[in-house]
């Protein structure tokens, strides 16, 4: 199992003993991101995480193990695990994605309970957020100012507002690869912090925040949605493993595609994990910052990328 980030271990310890006993890669990272997303210590997933401009959590889930098996829900804010609901989106529906009231009325027909995402500890930093922007920790949201209204947009540096707060780029992706070598890949965020209200990011869209196909490998992202999408990154990282590239080659050029088509700001970040059909994986992001945690039969380690393009 690979995952986004050095919280990862309590997801993949809780879902790698179902995989190592034969269980199927689907279920291992539908486990694992509900795991995250019932975790409120994690201000980026399910329960814990971080509202809007407007103070509402809205979640983007997805999962997919083959382009012809996938389902997603978008900007679902009553529902603690979009990951789950998007599984049933994908084997009960002829759909892949729903949105908002539909995705909630879908849930709520499926037997999901309604659940509060918003808790204390992230109604604080809203309200911080909210009202005096610079009294929120330099390091994490300098530079960050609310999107409130068009009006109020104007005459604030774009390219100081666009990336969202350094160290909110904290969607969980995840990868599995069960004992029979099927692949799977599934991807939650509650988006970008203090987002405009309404926007959806890359996490949940087929193609952008992640992409699966046995034939190929998978890949799933993290970090500003925009840049993300505008590349279809994890789409193409998975295509060039189709055409030959070892995962990290494929992060590389995707990672240097982003660098050389945006104009990136301090609070910019990018970060993939991929593996192809044949076993090999990898990890790679824009910037440091960012760390993987791989579980297999040793164990599970909290590591560095292999790639960093910039220092
Ligand atoms: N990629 C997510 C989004 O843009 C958030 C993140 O990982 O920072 O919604």
């Amino acid at each position: 199992m690979l995952t986004t980030w050095s919280f990862g271990p309590v997801g993949n310890d809780a879902a790698f003993p179902g995989l190592a006993s034969g269980g199927e890669a689907l279920d291992a990272v539908v486990h694992a991101a509900t795991v995250f997303e019932d975790d409120p210590s994690i201000d980026s997933v399910g329960v814990g995480g971080l509202p809007d401009a407007d103070g509402v959590v809205t979640l983007d889930g997805a999962i997919m193990t083959d382009p012809n098996r996938c389902g997603a829900v978008c900007f679902v804010n009553h529902f603690a695990n979009p990951v789950q609901i998007a599984r049933r989106v994908m084997e009960k529906t002829i759909h892949i994605t729903l949105v908002g009231d539909g995705a909630e009325r879908f849930a709520e027909r499926e037997g999901f309970q309604r659940r509060e995402l918003l808790v204390e500890r992230a109604r604080e930093v809203w309200m911080q957020w909210r009202t005096d922007p610079s009294a929120i920790d330099r390091d994490m949201y300098q530079g960050w100012l609310p999107p409130i209204n068009i009006e109020e947009l104007e005459g604030i540096d774009q390219t100081k507002r666009r990336g969202g707060p350094a160290g909110s780029h904290d969607t969980v992706g995840m990868i599995a690869r069960d004992v029979q070598g099927r692949l799977a890949a599934a991807c939650t965020t509650s988006g970008m912090a203090f987002k405009v209200p309404g926007r959806v990011g890359d996490s949940a869209i087929i193609g952008q925040g992640l992409y699966c196909d046995q034939e190929a490998g998978a890949a799933v992202a993290t970090g500003t949605g925009e840049l993300i999408t505008g590349v279809n990154g994890a789409f193409l990282i998975v295509e060039l493993m189709r055409r030959g590239a070892t995962p990290e080659e494929a992060i590389t050029e995707t990672l240097e595609r982003v660098r050389k088509r945006y104009k990136l700001v301090d609070e910019h970040q990018v970060a993939f994990i991929a593996a192809d059909a044949r076993g090999n994986w990898g990890s790679g992001a824009l910037r440091p910052g960012f760390r993987h945690t791989f579980t297999d039969g040793g164990g599970t380690r909290v590591e560095d990328p292999g790639v960093e393009l910039e220092e």
